[in-house]
């Protein structure tokens, strides 16, 4: 028989998932990692949250079925999701202008969000900051969708370039997306502030353009409720937009797969014409959900006790990496850098442009073991009180 793989030549390792295999492989003990955007505690853990095992103990004690889901997931998990988004006293939820199918994760929310875009909107463009998370270009390109960028970071000022962001996007055509990271924007921990949000709403009402919320890190910046002022300030203004919401981060459901696509039209009959068309694309690429971590996820949210367990979970988080990136800016200049790092302060999130070159990140990664993504991109939550004067010595030593 003829060999048909023969041609087949390899596909290039993904840049921050090809990360973690070459530190897994690195035999130095004395490694750090602070590639993959994934939360570590004091001891470099990444623990499973109280809550969660706690919602854990009462599914198991009451599940009965391990049936199929529907294909949007349970109309429980899609109304937690929609109060979390919008406010548990939304008008859009009362008015019934929002749907929300679970999804495989924030990415599998995105890679339905994209189909749904192409197959109904048509060839329309999608407008992604400059910088933004690797993956985003290669979801909606798999969709066979147009991607331009928009400016967003301004290397000098370690600030947003908001002239530009507002210049770029008034390139684009009406009944373009524009894609937005509701807070924590990845990689550079920089967001809007509310009179920015304000603006980019005004202006996509204005130009026609369909905003999509990627919103990943929800609780990481500020709080639940006031990480979610952006996709408010919009939904207040714009009459339809897209949301994909992942609780990876947030619930440390990593490998549970726990995601969220959701959908507001300008009424409620025109959501569930435009959903039936989003549960036609879930069929045919997963069918129908995981149940399990969106079960504990609902389990959480609508249990009073629970959920201010959780909260208070999300702040701890919050505060760790916060006082992380003190410690980071005062450890730099205890080792002796000159260079002004204090903008690592003012970012949200696990993430922040350290502004560290190829050649240094190499150097790091060579003489030092330290992994950090070829951009540049630190993320905060690798950091601990025990690898930070090795980290530190470290970037010292190569700027
Ligand atoms: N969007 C952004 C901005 C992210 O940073 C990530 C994960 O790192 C995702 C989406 C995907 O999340 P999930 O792991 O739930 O697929």
């Amino acid at each position: 028989m003829k060999n048909m793989f023969e041609k087949i030549t390899a596909a290039p390792a993904d840049p921050i998932l090809g990360l973690t295999d070459d530190f897994k492989a690195d035999p130095r003990t004395h490694k750090i990692n602070l590639g993959v955007g994934i939360y570590k505690n004091e001891a470099g853990n990444t623990p499973i949250l109280a809550t969660v095992k706690k919602a854990e103990a009462i599914l198991l004690a009451q599940e009965t079925t391990k049936s199929y889901l529907g294909i949007p997931g349970t109309p429980e998990y899609g109304l937690a999701v929609q109060q979390l988004l919008f406010g548990a006293d939304s008008t859009l939820i009362a008015e019934k202008r929002i749907q929300t199918a679970q999804a495989p994760g924030g990415t599998g929310a995105l890679r339905v969000a994209a189909e749904f875009i192409k197959r109904q909107l048509g060839d329309v463009t999608v407008w992604i900051s400059n910088p933004t998370w690797a993956n985003h270009h290669g979801v909606f390109g798999a969709a066979g969708l147009d991607t331009k960028t928009y400016g967003y970071y301004n290397a000098q000022t370690k600030d947003i370039d908001f002239d530009a962001t507002i210049v770029d996007l008034n390139q684009a055509k009406s009944g373009d997306v524009v894609l937005l990271h509701g807070c924590c924007h990845n990689p550079t921990g920089i967001d809007p502030t509310n009179t920015q949000w304000q603006t980019l709403a005004k202006l996509c009402l204005d130009k026609g353009l369909l905003p999509m919320f990627d919103f990943a890190y929800q609780g990481f910046a500020r709080g639940v409720e006031e990480d979610a002022q952006g996709l408010r300030i919009f939904a207040d203004q714009v009459p339809e937009l897209l949301v994909a919401s992942s609780f990876s981060k947030n619930f440390g459901l990593y490998n549970e797969r726990v995601g969220a696509f959701t959908l507001v039209a300008k009424n409620a009959e025109q959501a569930i014409i435009s959903f039936s068309q989003v549960k036609s694309i879930a069929r045919v690429i997963y069918s129908n959900p995981p149940a399990h971590g969106a079960a504990i996820v609902t389990q959480i949210l609508n249990d009073a006790v629970l959920r201010a367990e959780w909260e208070q979970e999300v702040a701890d988080m919050r505060d760790r990496i916060q006082e992380m990136r003190v410690l980071f800016v005062a450890t730099l200049k205890q080792c002796g850098v000159d260079a002004d790092f204090s903008f690592i302060e003012r970012q949200n999130g696990m993430f922040s442009f350290s502004g560290l070159n190829k050649d240094q990140v190499n150097r790091l990664r060579n003489e030092f073991a330290i992994y950090i993504v070829g951009s540049g991109r630190i993320s905060v939550a690798g950091m601990t009180k025990s690898n930070m004067l090795p980290l530190c010595k470290g970037i010292a030593a190569v700027l």
